[in-house]
């Protein structure tokens, strides 16, 4: 059986991975949530709850549907629990080239050989992972976005040895999940981190060099050019570690553009990584974001 799909794992239970794990839960499928940090696979669990909890508060999701969904998701801190019997594993690990080698190596012992196996790698070469993972034709890039559950697009990446038939599974991988799917070329920064980190780093230099404050160039992209979210705004969101890794990445391959800001860095060096620690370049409560001073 290759084509269905009835159990997926996510390996990585951060910002990407509980939410892709939410809304395989809420499609249908059994999802297995792995994380190496246990309280990262706690907080992950308690967090899909409430956010099931609001859509049930918000009409959006019956009490029946939300038990229902809830005992689908299986959050564990045992890589092979998770991978067994997998009919696709998604790896959400941090954007680091040798830790995603290594990890698809070990998935790649512990799950089915019909496995489907995608990366949710923002800038990293699906080409590569695949060749030094020894799984080059299984591997696409299945790129979700921030919250997973909401946003409507999932980019699907081929590599050079990636096969057809890994790229047709992970078409029918996105009209179960309900998203709209585009399959782009293995290219650093593929269709979408490519313009979508440079805006927000070009907001970073607008800021150091003090054209305006956070919330006002935010709110000029908001207004000016009716982005749902300024790019400072959504860099909170992605959280300032993951956009550097992307940076960092794309500098190398794709040259000057691309330059991490020193602001970043800095910001990133005193631990202010955006809401998942409740300070970036705004404060952030349960109501949203604040001026951050
Ligand atoms: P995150 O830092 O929030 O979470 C990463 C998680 O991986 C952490 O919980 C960490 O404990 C765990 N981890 C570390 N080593 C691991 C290992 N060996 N095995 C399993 N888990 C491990 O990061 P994130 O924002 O969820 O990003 C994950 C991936 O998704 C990255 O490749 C990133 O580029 C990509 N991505 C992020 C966003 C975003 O908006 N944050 C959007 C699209 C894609």
């Amino acid at each position: 059986m290759t084509e269905a799909f009835s159990t997926v794992a996510v390996i990585g239970a951060g910002t990407m991975g509980r939410g892709i794990a939410q809304l395989a839960a809420q499609r249908g499928l059994e999802a297995r949530l792995f994380d190496v940090s246990a309280a990262q696979v706690e907080q992950a669990g308690r967090e899909v709850s409430s956010q099931l909890d609001r859509l049930v508060a918000k009409g959006k999701l019956s009490a029946a549907d939300r038990s229902a969904t809830a005992a689908r998701l299986l959050p564990t801190s045992e890589l092979s629990t998770a991978c067994q019997g997998a009919d696709v594993v998604i790896e959400a690990a941090p954007e680091s080239m040798d830790l995603k080698v290594k990890l698809f190596g070990e998935i790649r012992e512990l799950s089915p050989a019909h496995a489907l196996l995608g990366s949710n790698t923002s800038s990293l070469s699906i080409t590569e992972i695949g060749q030094r993972a020894g799984v080059p034709d299984r591997l696409v890039g299945l790129h979700f976005f921030n919250p997973p559950p909401v946003m409507p697009l999932l980019e699907i990446v081929r590599g050079l040895s990636t096969s057809e038939q890994s790229v047709d599974r992970a078409r029918a991988l996105a009209a179960v999940l309900a998203k709209e799917s585009i399959v782009v070329r293995d290219f650093p920064g593929f269709a979408t981190s490519r313009l979508g980190v440079i805006l927000g780093a070009e907001a970073m230099r607008m800021l150091e060099a003090g054209v305006a404050s956070a919330a006002d160039i935010d709110r000029a992209m908001k207004l000016g050019y009716r982005h749902p979210m300024g790019p400072l705004e959504l860099t909170d969101l992605v959280g300032l570690d993951v956009r550097l890794a992307i940076l960092e990445h794309l500098h190398k391959e794709l040259g000057e553009q691309f330059r991490p800001p020193a602001i970043l860095r800095q910001m990133v060096r005193a631990g202010r990584l955006g809401k998942k620690v409740g300070l970036g370049f705004y404060r952030w409560t349960d109501e949203g974001p604040h001026p951050a001073e």
